[in-house]
């Protein structure tokens, strides 16, 4: 966007916030408290609230607080929280690793990783090779032992037994590695020699327990290159950062002793103190994340507050603030992973992300899922929304809380205002919020929430792969 452009469009966004100022209508109540919780989210104070930061916690503590104060049930996971804390895995929590074996130095990530099971280390011994690992027919003379002390012990993952399940593989996998340290290796490099991406089970798992050696694994082309190597020195190091704590969603909700529940979500992280994703200056800046996602957070608890009230809802409620968003839905991964999150008594997953700039693509609000359910159209229609036209959009993208839900069969429903150009920047700010726009979509959604329980049921949809390509081209 040219600058005279890019002023015009920050001029029409402050004239649309002025309204919020002047607004002495019904919604002014609603007007005030989106204003107080996203100016609250989005200062500088919060420093971003990158998800395992003390800025997210800070956030964690206000919506909790919030939540508690609405009247929403704690739903967290120890006894009277509303927090529930997650892990969160590579690449997050390792923030460099070296793998050098002789004089071929290989490229972190691109290379090699640490896995979710490595410790911190770094340490310079021998190379041994011990093909599939010492509880393996491949090593049954006993010497082996003695061989891997002292030493960084590289073991193939491959894993011949046919139809094993992932649990099964995982755990011959991790007793190999443990052998392995019991008998005194000092660093693991893990590579697989077969078809199968076993490999992908020690990413992202949630491992309990990480082992005190680091543990790497190689990719199949750079490991060819030390395959046939008899003796070698290697060097592996792996750091990771322990400022980066466990973050953790908060979770509320609303018994009306029903069967089935509604989730309404909407993440509250952000990306932090980082580098603009635009413009010259590559100072790392506080970005604030007024729109992305104060914005629906505020809208979250906003909707609580008129639900927690109504006594004609039947469904219960779960009002969700999903952390890790942005580091890859992490948090609503996690949320989904919960053993009863199931189609058969979650009715509908409701999603905000990014609800604070209407008018900066015209009158217009977008929606995404319609067609994951065939219900969605015919409510669409039926639900008056004066104050903005709603763009509908058939395929919802994997780039926000909705996706892990609609994994599950889920049918779901994605309100934003969609994209601008403050996106992901340090400019996305409190002052360019439009809280009338915001006071609107709850007086619509309410709408949408009564006329979704007037249904006699929700069947889901599955969604054409397509679809979400022309919805991700649609709505960026
Ligand atoms: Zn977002």
């Amino acid at each position: 966007m040219k600058m005279k452009n890019f002023i015009l469009f920050l001029f029409a966004c402050l004239i649309l916030h002025s309204d919020y100022l002047y607004a002495q209508n019904a919604g002014a109540g609603s007007v005030d408290r989106m204003h107080r919780d996203v100016a609250l989210l989005a200062s500088d104070s919060l420093l971003g609230r990158e998800a395992g930061t003390i800025g997210e916690q800070m956030a964690s503590d206000y919506i909790s607080g919030q939540m508690k104060q609405i009247g929403l049930l704690p739903k967290g996971d120890s006894l009277g929280s509303f927090l529930s804390p997650f892990r969160m895995s590579y690449p997050v929590i390792f923030k460099e690793a070296k793998l050098m074996v002789n004089d071929i130095d290989f490229k972190h990530i691109e290379e090699f990783g640490a896995t979710d099971l490595s410790s911190q280390g770094n340490i310079t011994a021998p190379l041994i090779n011990i093909g599939r690992g010492i509880n393996n027919s491949d090593n049954s003379n006993g010497d082996i032992q003695e061989k891997i002390r002292g030493k960084i012990v590289v073991i193939d993952i491959a894993y011949r037994q046919r139809n094993a399940e992932n649990p099964e593989v995982l755990s011959h996998i991790i007793s190999n590695i443990k052998s392995a340290v019991l008998n005194g290796a000092v660093g693991i490099i893990l590579h697989n020699s077969s078809r199968k991406p076993t490999e992908n089970l020690l990413f992202g798992s949630p491992f309990t327990e990480s082992l005190n050696v680091p543990v790497v694994y190689i990719a199949r082309l750079p490991y060819n290159k030390i395959a046939k190597i008899k003796t070698a020195t290697c060097k592996l190091s792996v750091e990771i950062d322990r400022s980066i704590s466990k973050p953790a969603n908060v979770v509320g909700w609303i018994d009306n002793k029903s069967s089935k529940t509604v989730v309404i979500g909407a993440h509250y992280d952000h990306v932090g103190i980082t580098r603009s994703r635009t413009g010259a200056d590559k100072t790392p800046q506080i970005h604030n994340g007024a729109d992305d996602n104060a914005s629906g957070t505020a809208a979250l608890l906003e909707l609580a507050r008129w639900a927690v009230n109504n006594e004609s809802l039947k469904y219960n409620y779960i009002f969700v603030a999903f952390s890790a968003e942005e580091k890859g839905l992490f948090g609503s991964k996690a949320f989904c992973s919960l053993p009863w999150i199931s189609p058969s008594n979650i009715v509908y997953m409701l999603n905000m992300d990014m609800v604070g700039r209407l008018g900066c693509q015209g009158d217009t609000m977008s929606v995404l899922g319609v067609a994951s359910s065939p219900a969605w159209d015919g409510l669409l229609d039926k639900t008056a929304h004066p104050g903005f036209s709603l763009k509908r959009i058939n395929g919802a993208p994997a780039f926000s809380d909705h996706a892990p839900f609609l994994k599950k069969g889920i049918p779901v429903i994605y309100f934003t205002t969609g994209i601008h150009p403050d996106y992901h920047t340090p400019k996305d700010d409190t002052e360019l919020i439009n809280f009338s726009g915001m006071t609107e979509l709850i007086g619509y959604l309410r709408e949408f929430i009564r006329s979704a329980e007037a249904l006699p049921e929700i069947p889901f949809h599955k969604i054409n792969p397509l679809q979400h390509t022309k919805a991700y081209i649609q709505t960026f």
